[in-house]
Formats: structure tokens, C-alpha cells, sequence
């Protein structure tokens, strides 16, 4: 047995999947609400017997492992690392080669983090100047310590010295991003030279990477060839998409308070985390991705996002805005004072941050106030502006009270009678329907009526297995749709030799697309026919199997009907005799399944 048969052997896939989502038990299986999107009726289930789980609200499944992968966000070896661990299961004759890189990266960005963290708080002059710039911008010595703040190199190879003493190779301090490629000649350089550092860490608290600000006109005169800020550049183990900075030391205020607040810089999250609001994040650089709501959700469904008064009224504050409202997230928008950062709030006084994120207010009151902030009450255009870009976001909300509130609101606002406003809410698109329309068309058009029907009949016959023998016996694999031939085939030579469907998951002649089949089709025929009785199941399988078997032989009719049309015209007697032979079968047979 391979380690990773012996590890899946060992774990139950229901007892590890309960550690992370509270599983219910639906006939044999086990069902929840999926954690991967969102909904409010169960539709991820879990069969203990397979050991496999799907989704069908968002068609996401595979095994213990890929559940582990997709849940924590690892890799395939880190996924399989950690169920080794829980299963006590040794790895000893894989390759980790990649798992083994990236411990080397997380290492590296590690010890740069001590270096710079120590010369910052070196008795030197530079050291000095930067800790009264810090103190100045009211970082306390707690936070410099807790978040790791540092000084890089006074000259060009500093870290990197050190690094190469500390025995770590060249090839693997690039990857880390911490040396660029010197632009004349051959060798390495310090990417971060005389700047604050701010280390990056993953949401395990990894270091992987860094922000950087410069010192210029600070402590040191001399022109700073970098920009005002410079970060550490995409890595294997650095994706800006995905990371929040301070999660590591916000997660459990944000789990205690059940919300959190993101702030755009790395100052305001430290100087945020100096006053009693420690739930706060920053995103870096890029609108909140998916993967970063992903992250929030396993702790909380409330999110302030705080904007300065330029920033919120942007395309990426929308986006991130819109992003939040289709993953179902609660989002309050604190606005800042133009030309104010959190951290200068805090600076002045820490209490006037915190009555900010008390008066910070729902999404829909801010556009309210945004929109009609330019509105004159005296022009009919510029109402029946106001009234088209507000009733679209009136109709994207989902709870009848909330609508019915807004559209009140908007007539107060607008001194329009409300029965006007419904009417035209009536004929509005929500903002986002014609994105849904588009993704339901294509899903439509991909489950065509044949792929249906096969997927249909493969089901029942992995939920029971006298419609596996069945099926077997009757259905040849070419009336099945094409995308599931493949699959069947390979079913039938596993069944044949081995008379059961045990470990088929493990069958090497699968590709992953036959996996993904077979894991959902398996928990699809416990899914839709659990409350069924015998006789009931197998009306369904015979008008299924019909169906499909009628459909297969009006296709052939068909194109017998052609080469017959061809041979009468080319006068082959003998050709056309035979194709009158088959179609006389074709249509007994075809009288049979109508019958
Ligand atoms: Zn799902």
C-alpha cells in the first residue's frame, strides 16, 4: 500500500470533514451547507462508504485529501503532509522536492525578518533615527516588537551576506525575492536597501514576504532610487491576492468581536491594533479578492471596509463592495475625512477611530448618500438620474424588508410617490442579473438533455448496485452522452475483474475528469433517489434507459435514411436491400421501446 492509500485508509473522511463544518446525517450519507459557496439549504454531502464528497450547489468535490487542499488552502504535498501527521502515516520515499523549496523560502524570509528586525533595533545612528520616525507616527517599542518591524541594509549586499553565511544558496534567496539580479555584471543584490521593513505573513503566520518604505528625507538624504513604498515580488509562497496583513495577530479579536475592519495601509493596521479595534487588516495593494473573503468567512460574515473620501467612490472600492454583497458578507463602509488615513486619525486621537467604526454605516445608506449628494431637488433629470442608478441596487438586495426600506428612503429623498418607485423597481435589472443570466445560459447549454439522461442512469446505478448489473447487461457505453463513455468503459473493466467498485476512486486508468464524474454522479443517485421506493426506482431507470436507448436509435434512423437517399440515387441495388434490412430492424426495435 502507498502512503497515500494508507493514509486515506486510516482517516474517516466524515470525522475529519466534521473538524472543520458541522456535518449532518441524511440517509446513509451526511449532509451541509457547503463551505466553499454560498447557501442557505444543504447541498455538500459526504458519503462515508465512498469516502468522496461533492457539492452540488457549486459542483466542487474529490476525496479527503482534495477537501483538506481546498478547505486550507494548501497544495497537494502540504495537503498530504498534514493528514500524514493526524494519521501518523511516514512520508519517507516521496518527493517533496517542492514542499521541501518552499520550507527553504518560508526559512529565508524568516531569517531576513530577525536581520532587519535586529539592525533596527541597533544603538547605530540610522537604527536611532528610524525608531524616532516610528515613535514620532506613534508606533509603540510593543508593536515594533510584536509586528517585526526592521531596517535593511546600509549597503547593497547586507542581507544577502548574511543569508549565504547562514547557509542558505543563491538560487533559493532569489526565489524568496529578497536579492534582485545586479543590472551590470554578473551577481546578486539587496532588493530592499535603507528602508522601514514591514514583514508580510501568511494567514499561518508564515513570513513570506515583504513591504518596504523609504527612509528618504527621514534619515537618510541621499536620493532613493525605489519608490516611496517596494515590496517583495510575487513568489511561490507569496500571492498578495491571498494574503491580509495582520491577519495572524487579528484573527482571534475578529473571531471575539464577529467582524472585522480593512484598512488599506500597514501603518493604520499596526496603529489600529494599539487601540482596542485589533479586528483590522489591511489589503495591499489590490481590491479584496475572493480568496481573501474565502479567508473572512471562516471567521465572520460583518466587514467594515474603511475608505478615505476619494478612494471609496473608486472602481476597486466598488468591486471589493459588489464581491462582498455576492458572497452574502454584511459591509459597512467607514468613510475617512478626504486626505486622512486611519492612522492619522489615531495619531490625534485613538477614541475618534473608534467612534468612526461605530458611525461606520451600511453599504446602501452610503450610496444613498453618495448619489444624491449632487442632487438638485428642483430638476426632474436629475431625479430620475438619482432614481436609475439607485433602484438597480435596490433590487440586487435579497430580503423584501430591506427593499421596501430603501424604496421608502428614496422616495423621502426624492419626493417622489413611492408607488412610482415600485413600478419602476418592477421593470429594473438588478445590477448583477445579467452577470447570473449569463453563467445560468452557459451552465444550461453545457447539460444538454443527453448528458442529463446518462448522468441520470450512471447515478442510480452507483447508488444501487442491482442497477449497476443492469446497467452493465443492457446499456451499451456508445448511447451514453461522450463526455461519460469513457468513464463507463473503464467501469465496466474494474467491475468485470474485481465484481465490486471499492477503491474504483483509486483505479489509475482514471483520468481527473472520470474522478470528478464518478465522485459526484456516485453522491448524485443517493442525493435524488434516497426517498424513493423499489418500484418507484425502477419506473425512473426503465424511462431513463428507454429514453436514451429511443434517442441512440432515431440518431442511427436517421442516418440510415441518408445512405439510403445515396444509394437509390447511385442505383446500388444490393446497398439499398441492406439499408432497408437494418432500418426494418431499427424500426422493430424502435416499436418495442415506444411501446
Ligand atoms: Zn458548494
Amino acid at each position: 500500500m502507498n502512503p497515500i492509500e494508507e493514509i486515506k485508509n486510516r482517516l474517516d473522511i466524515v470525522e475529519i470533514i466534521s473538524g472543520y463544518i458541522n456535518l449532518q446525517p441524511a440517509g446513509g450519507n451526511f449532509k451541509a451547507v457547503c463551505p466553499f459557496h454560498n447557501e442557505k439549504t444543504p447541498s455538500f454531502m459526504v458519503s462515508k462508504e465512498k469516502q468522496i464528497w461533492h457539492c452540488f450547489g457549486c459542483d466542487k468535490g474529490g476525496d479527503l485529501i482534495g477537501f483538506v487542499q481546498e478547505y486550507e488552502g494548501l497544495s497537494f504535498p502540504e495537503a498530504l503532509k498534514l493528514l500524514a501527521q493526524k494519521a501518523n502515516v511516514p512520508l519517507p520515499q516521496f518527493n517533496f522536492s517542492r514542499q521541501e523549496d518552499y520550507g527553504k523560502l518560508y526559512n529565508i524570509n524568516q531569517a531576513a525578518a530577525d536581520f532587519y528586525h535586529q539592525k533596527l533595533l541597533s544603538d547605530k545612528a540610522p537604527a536611532q533615527k528610524t525608531r524616532e520616525y516610528l515613535a514620532n507616527r506613534q508606533v509603540s517599542v510593543e508593536s515594533i516588537k510584536s509586528w517585526r518591524l526592521g531596517l535593511s541594509g546600509e549597503d547593497w549586499d547586507e542581507l544577502y551576506l548574511y543569508l549565504q553565511k547562514q547557509g542558505f544558496k543563491d538560487e533559493d534567496i532569489f526565489q524568496a525575492g529578497l536579492i534582485v539580479k545586479k543590472k551590470s555584471g554578473a551577481g546578486h543584490v539587496d532588493r530592499f536597501r535603507r528602508r522601514l521593513m514591514f514583514p508580510i505573513a501568511d494567514s499561518q503566520g508564515r513570513i513570506v514576504a515583504f513591504t518596504s518604505r523609504t527612509l528618504h528625507g527621514i534619515v537618510y538624504q541621499e536620493d532613493d532610487i525605489g519608490g516611496k513604498y517596494v515590496n517583495s515580488p510575487q513568489t511561490v509562497i507569496y500571492d498578495k491576492s491571498k494574503i491580509l496583513y495582520g491577519w495572524p495577530l487579528a484573527k482571534d479579536a475578529i473571531r471575539q468581536k464577529s467582524y472585522l475592519i480593512i484598512v488599506e495601509g500597514n501603518m493604520d493596521t499596526i496603529l489600529a491594533h494599539q487601540t482596542s479595534a485589533k479586528n483590522t487588516v489591511a489589503v495591499s495593494g489590490t481590491a479584496l479578492t475572493l480568496d481573501h473573503i474565502k479567508l473572512i468567512k471562516r471567521y465572520t460574515n460583518n466587514l467594515i471596509l474603511a475608505f478615505d473620501g476619494d478612494a471609496a467612490g473608486s472602481r476597486a472600492a466598488f468591486r471589493s463592495i459588489t464581491l462582498c454583497w455576492q458572497e452574502e458578507l454584511n459591509v459597512k463602509i467607514l468613510l475617512l475625512p478626504k486626505d486622512q488615513d486611519p492612522a492619522d486619525i489615531i495619531k490625534t486621537d485613538p477614541n475618534l477611530w473608534l467612534k468612526a467604526i461605530r458611525e461606520s454605516v451600511p453599504v446602501m445608506d452610503y450610496y444613498f448618500q453618495r448619489i444624491l449628494a449632487g442632487v438638485d431637488l428642483s430638476r426632474s433629470d436629475h431625479k430620475k438620474i438619482a432614481a436609475q442608478k439607485i433602484l438597480p441596487i435596490i433590487k440586487y438586495l435579497k430580503s423584501n424588508i430591506e427593499q421596501a426600506h430603501y424604496l421608502q428612503l428614496l422616495s423621502d429623498k426624492l419626493q417622489i410617490p413611492l408607488e412610482v418607485l415600485r413600478q419602476d423597481l418592477g421593470t429594473t435589472k438588478s445590477f448583477l442579473e445579467n452577470q447570473e443570466a449569463t453563467v445560468v445560459k452557459v451552465l444550461q447549454n453545457k447539460k444538454d438533455w443527453l448528458l442529463l439522461m446518462s448522468e441520470q442512469i450512471l447515478s442510480m446505478a452507483f447508488y444501487k448496485k442491482e442497477y449497476l448489473d443492469k446497467l452493465i447487461a443492457e446499456v451499451d457505453p456508445d448511447i451514453l452522452s461522450p463526455e461519460l463513455q469513457g468513464l463507463y468503459k473503464k467501469l465496466i473493466i474494474y467491475y468485470t475483474k474485481h465484481q465490486h467498485l471499492d477503491n474504483f476512486i483509486d483505479y489509475q486508468e482514471l483520468d481527473k475528469t472520470d474522478k470528478e464524474y464518478w465522485i459526484k454522479l456516485s453522491l448524485l443517485g443517493e442525493a435524488n433517489y434516497s426517498d424513493f421506493n423499489a418500484s418507484d426506482l425502477f419506473v425512473d431507470w426503465q424511462k431513463a434507459v428507454n429514453l436514451l436507448k429511443l434517442a441512440r436509435c432515431k440518431e442511427q434512423h436517421q442516418i440510415l435514411r441518408k445512405q439510403l437517399t445515396q444509394a437509390e440515387l447511385t442505383g446500388d441495388i444490393i446497398k439499398v436491400d441492406a439499408i432497408v434490412h437494418q432500418i426494418n430492424l431499427l424500426n422493430n426495435e424502435l416499436n418495442k421501446l415506444q411501446r
